[in-house]
């Protein structure tokens, strides 16, 4: 059967892998964006396919469409673009969430929202399972973020007790790849194109700080997957478990890129986590999914995106 999917945020980085991979399975794709943080570039390939419709549109306002299936990704994911306009951001995350949750009980559509990790703030317990409840700061400069997703949650659970609604519900751990904006500030977008034009690497805090870098082909998988399957509500970490130092991430990139760049060091922004790491087991045990790009791997074909970036705008595009 095929079915008619929405993909909010369809033009941002990830938003456009998923919609990539939905047209290809044969289904058809509307994406809906207002093009804050995404390009119509992301999407341009898609162009010309006769299932493929694109909708300029804020999901902050009411959206009337016809639909089987949302995945709702709009909403910036870096720390840079989300605080730049943090009121927009949590309202994005609220208002955004109640249309598009009104939309799929109109519709009786399946709807996935697009949580994150950072609905567990600064973790005291590592790695973070599901049943983890978080350590987030609501008053500080990632709040509209953490707090938003964290209300975005609290919204799909209420309509799914209330309307029975088919709700699914992913938390995603950082995920790299090509088509990631080359200055979004997100670290490993900046540190390729810092490495690739052998300025220095801008560490933040003392490189000590942890993170797990899933590859986007790898997350998108997981995103269909739990789409796909019947039963499971979540919500369900989708990351990879490698974990490495922000340090550790550079001097990988500076070895990937055989750059002369230098470790440069600068103050850490406020209520930065300092560790971070998906338990798996509920994904690999309820989901029967796992990641399988490393991470040299996944860093070697973002490079060489960045690198043909870097040709065909030259030294334009800059960090
Ligand atoms: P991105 O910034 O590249 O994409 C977000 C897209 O949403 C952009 O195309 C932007 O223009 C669009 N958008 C933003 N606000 C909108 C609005 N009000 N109405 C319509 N469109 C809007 O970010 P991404 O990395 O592709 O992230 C996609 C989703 O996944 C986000 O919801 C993000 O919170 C979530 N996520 C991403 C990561 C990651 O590491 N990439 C991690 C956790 C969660
Ligand atoms: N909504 C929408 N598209 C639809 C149906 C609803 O954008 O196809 C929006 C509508 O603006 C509403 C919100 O979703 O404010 C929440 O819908 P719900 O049915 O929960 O609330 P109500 O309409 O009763 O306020
Ligand atoms: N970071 C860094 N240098 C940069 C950009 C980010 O050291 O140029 C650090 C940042 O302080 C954080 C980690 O890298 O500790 C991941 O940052 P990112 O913004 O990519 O994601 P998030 O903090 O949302 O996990």
């Amino acid at each position: 059967m095929i079915n008619t999917i929405l993909v909010t945020g369809g033009a941002g980085f990830l938003g456009s892998h998923l919609c990539e991979r939905l047209l290809n399975e044969g289904n058809n794709v509307i994406c809906v964006d207002n093009f804050s943080t995404g390009s119509k570039d992301n999407i341009l390939h898609l162009h010309g396919n006769p299932r493929f419709e694109i909708i300029r549109h804020d999901i902050n306002l009411p959206l009337f469409v016809e639909v089987d299936q949302i995945y709702n990704l709009a909403c910036p994911a870096s720390p840079v673009h989300y605080q730049l306009d943090p009121v927009q951001t949590i309202k994005t995350n609220v208002h955004g969430s109640i249309n598009l949750l009104g939309l799929a009980k109109r519709t009786k559509a399946r709807i996935l929202q697009a949580s994150t990790s950072e609905v567990y703030g600064d973790p005291d317990v590592h790695p973070q399972p599901e049943t983890y409840c978080g350590m987030v700061n609501p008053i500080g400069p990632r709040s509209c973020y953490d707090e938003g997703k964290r209300c975005a949650e609290s919204l799909f659970f209420d309509y799914h007790r209330q309307y029975q609604m088919d709700i699914k519900v992913a938390r995603i751990f950082n995920t790299y790849g090509p088509r990631m904006h080359p200055d979004d500030g997100r670290v490993v977008s900046n540190f390729i194109m810092q490495a690739l034009q052998n300025k220095d690497i801008t560490i933040y805090g003392d490189g000590h700080q942890s993170r797990s870098f899933c590859y986007v082909d790898d997350l998108v998988d997981g995103l269909i997957r739990l789409m796909s399957t019947e039963k499971l509500v979540g919500p369900i970490n989708l990351g990879n478990d490698g974990e490495f130092s922000m340090k550790e991430l550079a001097e990988k990139v500076i070895r990937l890129t055989g750059s002369r760049s230098q470790l440069s060091y600068h103050p850490l922004p406020m209520d930065d986590p300092r560790q971070r790491r998906p338990d798996l087991r509920q994904s690999k045990e309820k989901l029967g999914w796992k990641p399988s790009v490393a991470l040299e791997e996944g860093l070697t074909r973002t490079i060489d995106y960045f690198i043909g970036l870097l040709e065909r705008h030259g030294n334009t595009v800059n960090v």
